[in-house]
């Protein structure tokens, strides 16, 4: 897999006809667009603002106004190599921008209990013009009213994993440390949150132990649910490569045949392994682990589970008790002799690993893998697998999430998040309150005050607080609600009862509907300066030009106005809490909050003090230094490890420039890493579906009301509904009306990313225009669907509208993948586009999907709805 097959093989020819050259990509000028006209600098250096790869990116300027994006062919993570959606991110930068706050004419004023009648429109005839100090006024009046009348926990924020980590970290002392309120959620919850809740249980901290190098090293990588080709392309090219190099074994877990599964095939069929499980992990990774116990015990750790590892005795018990292959197939349906074959290897590769000190198995999983009801389980039972057979703790082994937004890291780093402090810490700890009471200059009753508000439910539970009038005010902060399920039902009516806030670039942004004041923000390439974190800990900056269009400002800048006003508002220490001053060029400057963010990690398992140390010894500041190194992994505690780059690799000693860490091999209480069974029992599923049905199909079914029901759902492995596979193949008429047939799962197109912007970009928009729904040929025919017509795809909550897609030689881009008899698939992040008109939307997947979430991670299963097809 040459870089060339790559880059040609993912992005097609379209892509390389509209211009791709080794030297970058010209972004379209934005006609007349004005800019704020302040200096700007000639090139930034920056991270791809998608996906969390973290790609290092260079923005060329030509007087303040961007012109290229070329490929950093000195940072560690891309070294020189983009895909389409990181080439072509400034396309939209100067597209339909806003430029002036707007306020909606008739407000929703939740107070009074009105709700707007014309909440769901965006029209310019809806909303006047205001003034920025107008706009800011008008909302912390609002806001403080509130918190006055029903605590601060009635006003929530909804922030996002592509705000820069400054901005995050603000937007948290805001929200927990002014407002009072434990109601704060962001898009990091639909992406990342069960590997976080997972590592907290299996390792004791939100630390993924690897880092890419990790990769190169590895003598088998396998991908759980993670189709990396398209939704971590530059990832997933790393790992073709180390194949085509190494000929290492490989395995893919996913109902589809994906890009990933025929990339890796190309490079070697005979060591390329492809389970197409519908929601089978947790069994194929026990059934592994059973096969390894019995049949390779050469395999198992013996050693590091007496010694480092507790539950290990349990956890063998209970897998050699009920997962045989033989008698899971009903739920992996892999044949046994194929879960016999990939068992060995893992084996092999195990003991290699082991005896070389460095390689074994590494296993990496995306968002897929974590929107399941049991998706803190999905992480805990592959750590319990990697760490029977001793891979976690040495280089080229372990557990590697891969985080779907640029900052999603970032938002856990900074505690961004329902019941959440910085750095890795609970808000239910009091010593850690009082801690950041003092950094953040606010009295520590308002903190423990906020850790007895309870956010049930997290993202999903924040929108039925908002429908049974809990929550009154919503903050729209760099992310958008159609990223949350069910949004016929749940987000859509919520925000319509809620006094809602947007920042936001674009006039016909889905939020702007709901919205009573919207803010013209500054995004991504235009800020002065911001970190992101991606996915191996890696702290990189995005410099901006300093120049937005004309009339919006950075986010950052935004949340320490409105903070100041709302405090001062509260009677509190406004100068105390928000320590800044705008400087000459008229921002804020990102570099103090982040020096206080710095100061703030210090004894924390993220301490990143060594950066400051390297900073009074060299006079370099933080920005530089992590400029010049392209990047700092966290923790960098001490000067030497700063320099350095940061720490690679977490656990097992593996940190061993860091001697005063404050945790033994691993994070938790007692050192250890903690086995954890999960399991998977389909004997109760349809009482438990037909139950968790209701949620979107009853007004007066909250899911929050039935967290039992999720834990048992997700005790028994189980998905939020199930298809009535007795009825595939029926025409329309032939089956009862209110029978589903078909799995439907939702997920990504490498073209577009989870944002407005992609789908506004003139080449990824050409690549990839409409909505689609991959189906199997033998479906296809039963139904009477011919390729490339537009069909309806129903589930109990609604319909959209999508052309079929039937095999690789369809005539619906892009093509790439096929599916198993009963599946469909469709990717969600088209539906951002479209539903900037929702009376004509016909796109919007997540209308239509379950609000069922995993009932500690918060995170929704997005992946197993019940569906029929239709033809239109
Ligand atoms: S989208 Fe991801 S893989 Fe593509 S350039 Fe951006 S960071 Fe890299």
């Amino acid at each position: 897999m040459k870089r060339r097959t790559f880059v040609a093989g993912s992005a097609g020819a379209a892509a390389l006809s509209t211009g791709f050259t080794r030297t970058g990509w010209t972004v379209p000028s934005g006609g007349n667009i004005e800019l704020e006209g302040k200096e700007a600098r000639s090139e930034c250096y920056s991270a791809c603002p998608y996906c969390g790869v973290g790609c290092g990116t260079i923005i060329k300027t030509q007087n303040g106004r961007i012109t290229n994006i070329v490929p950093d062919k000195d940072h560690p993570t891309n070294k020189g190599l983009q895909c389409i959606k990181g080439l072509t991110s400034a396309e939209a930068i100067y597209v339909n921008r806003l430029t002036k706050p707007l306020i909606r004419k008739d407000m929703s004023d939740p107070m009074k209990g009105y709700v707007s009648k014309t909440k769901g429109s965006y029209d310019p005839s809806l909303f006047r013009e205001a003034t920025w100090e107008e706009a800011e006024e008008l909302i912390a009046d609002k806001v403080v009213e509130i918190i006055k009348a029903d605590g601060g926990n009635a006003v929530g924020l909804y922030g996002s994993g592509q705000l820069p980590l400054e901005g995050q970290y603000l937007e948290n002392i805001f929200m927990k440390g002014v407002v009072g309120s434990n109601t704060i959620e962001a898009n990091a919850r639909m992406c990342m949150t069960s590997a976080v809740t997972g590592y907290f249980k299996s390792l004791g901290s939100d630390t993924p132990p690897t880092c890419y190098d990790d990769v190169e090293l590895a003598d088998m990588i396998c991908f759980w649910g993670h189709n990396a080709r398209g939704a971590h392309p530059i990832l997933f090219w790393r790992v073709a490569d180390t194949k085509a190099k190494r000929d290492i074994p490989t395995l893919v877990v996913d109902p589809r045949r994906t890009g990933t599964v025929q990339g890796l095939e190309d490079v070697d069929r005979e060591n390329s392994f492809h389970f197409p499980t519908i929601n089978g992990d947790i069994s194929i990774q026990n059934a592994i682990a059973w096969v390894i116990l019995n049949k390779h015990p050469e395999a198992v750790n013996w050693e590091f589970l007496k010694n480092y590892t507790t539950g290990w005795e349990n956890y063998i018990e209970e897998v050699k008790k009920g997962y045989r292959p033989e008698d899971v197939e009903d739920r992996t349906k892999i044949p046994a002799a194929e879960i016999y074959k990939v068992a060995k290897v893992w084996a092999e590769m195990s003991v290699k690993g082991r005896e070389r000190g460095s390689g074994g198995v590494l296993s990496i999983w995306g968002i897929g893998y974590n929107q399941h009801l049991h998706g803190q389980n999905n992480t805990m039972s592959l750590v319990n697998l990697l760490a029977l057979t001793g891979n976690i703790g040495r280089p080229g082994c372990g557990p590697h999430s891969q985080t779907g937004q640029p900052n999603a890291m970032g938002e856990r780093l900074t505690g961004g998040l329902t019941g959440r402090l910085p750095f890795n810490i609970g808000l239910e700890d009091p010593k850690h309150r009082q801690w950041c009471a003092e950094h953040w200059g606010i009295p520590r009753q308002r903190l423990d005050k906020v850790a007895s508000s309870k956010n049930a439910g997290m993202a999903v539970g924040m929108m039925e607080r908002a429908l049974k009038g809990e929550v009154k005010a919503m903050f729209l902060i760099y992310a958008t609600h159609i990223d949350l399920p069910d949004a016929y039902h749940l987000s859509r009516p919520a925000l319509t009862k809620m006094f809602t806030v947007a920042q936001e670039i674009y006039h016909d942004a889905p939020n702007n509907l709901y919205a009573d004041v919207i803010f013209p923000a500054a995004t991504w390439g235009e800020w002065v300066n911001g970190i992101y974190i991606q996915s191996e800990r890696r702290l990189y900056i995005n410099e901006g030009t300093g120049n937005p269009v004309k009339g919006c400002r950075p986010d950052l800048d935004m949340v320490i106005d409105k903070g100041k006003l709302v405090a001062k508002k509260l009677g509190l220490d406004a100068d105390k809490i928000f320590p800044y001053k705008r400087k000459a060029n008229g921002f804020y400057d990102p570099e103090e909050v982040f020096r206080n963010f710095i100061v703030a990690s210090k004894g924390s398992d993220s301490d990143l003090t060594g950066i400051l140390e390297v900073e009074k010894e060299t006079g370099k500041s933080p920005y530089e230094q992590i400029k010049e190194l392209r990047g700092i992994q966290w923790p960098a505690p001490t000067a030497a490890i700063a320099r350095a780059g940061g720490t690679k690799r977490r656990y097992m000693g593996q940190e061993e420039a860091w001697p005063d860490k404050p945790y033994a091999e691993f994070r938790t209480n007692d050192g250890k890493l903690h086995f954890n069974m999960c399991h998977q029992d389909y004997s109760n599923y349809r009482e438990i579906t037909d139950a968790l049905s209701k949620a979107g199909t009853d007004p007066n079914f909250y899911i929050t009301d039935h967290m039992d029901l999720l834990e048992k759902a997700r005790d028994a492995g189980l998905t939020p509904e199930l298809p009535h596979a007795e009825h595939l193949g029926k025409k329309a008429g032939e089956a009862p009306d209110d029978t589903y047939p078909f799995w439907w799962a939702t997920g990504v197109v490498y073209e577009h990313f989870h944002t407005a912007k992609t789908i506004r970009a003139g080449t990824t928009k050409k690549l990839v225009p409409e909505m689609y729904v991959e189906m199997h040929p033998d479906d296809a025919k039963e139904l009477g669907v011919k390729d490339g017509q537009w069909v309806r795809i129903s589930t109990r909550r609604g319909s959209i509208e999508a052309r079929a897609s039937i095999g690789l030689d369809s005539v619906v881009k892009p093509a790439r993948n096929t599916v198993p008899k009963g599946f469909l698939f469709s990717p969600w992040n088209l539906s951002v586009a479209d539903s900037a008109e929702p009376k004509k939307n016909k796109w919007l997947a997540n209308g239509t999907t379950h609000r069922a979430f995993d009932p500690v991670s918060g995170q929704a299963d997005f992946k197993k709805c019940a569906a029929r097809v239709e033809l239109l």
